[in-house]
């Protein structure tokens, strides 16, 4: 799934040079930034620090109140090893 299909579109149909080069530049930067928060959100996921959805350490992280999967952190963990390939 690419989250910028609708946002691709609006760059193309930009006519104005100097507004469409801000707009690719917003959009290299923000792609960057999700994927620097990614990676972030899976190393936070997987450390030993209590959970920061529910508050559970991370060794209860099963009795979770919001239930596995149910908790944000597992949402956290599938981002996956891959957000550290290029
Ligand atoms: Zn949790």
């Amino acid at each position: 799934m690419n989250p910028f299909k609708d946002f691709d579109t609006f760059i193309e149909a930009e006519t104005n040079e100097e507004n469409k080069k801000i707009l690719i530049f917003i959009k290299m930067r923000l792609t960057a930034v999700i994927k620097e928060n990614d990676k972030l959100r899976f190393l936070l996921a997987k450390s030993k620090a209590d959970c920061v959805y529910c508050g559970k350490p991370a060794e209860d992280f099963s009795k979770c109140t919001y239930g596995f999967p149910g908790c944000p952190r597992a949402d956290d963990l599938m981002c996956g090893d891959d957000v550290f390939s290029e």
